[in-house]
């Protein structure tokens, strides 16, 4: 995420709480399941865009969830999400190649 929006995050946490933005973070999660499942069941240019604004949706609510715990992370010494995801692409790349995990 660039700084913009960033900000436009917190403000968001800052307005409606750490709380409130998670569980709209499990709303999206779920809107995003319906959208996929309606788009597997009948494939239009309409639920596909259904899909696509979901998953635009949890795209936002993941990087508040990061902000949300990135006190925690840096706390506890823990990964990031982003370290984790880089590392779960290289392994994946890995099998792809036929290699071991
Ligand atoms: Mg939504």
């Amino acid at each position: 995420m660039n700084e913009e929006e960033k900000k436009i995050y917190e403000a968001a946490i800052g307005k409606w709480g750490e709380t409130m933005q998670l569980v709209v973070a499990v709303e999206e999660l779920a809107e995003l399941q319906q959208a996929i499942a309606k788009a597997v069941r009948s494939r239009t240019p309409e639920t596909v865009q259904h899909v696509m604004e979901e998953a635009a949706d949890v795209s936002i609510m993941l990087e508040q969830i990061g902000l949300i715990f990135s006190e925690d992370v840096e706390k506890n010494g823990l990964k990031a999400a982003a370290q984790i995801k880089a590392e779960k692409i290289e392994r994946l790349h890995r099998r792809l190649q036929g290699g071991n995990v």
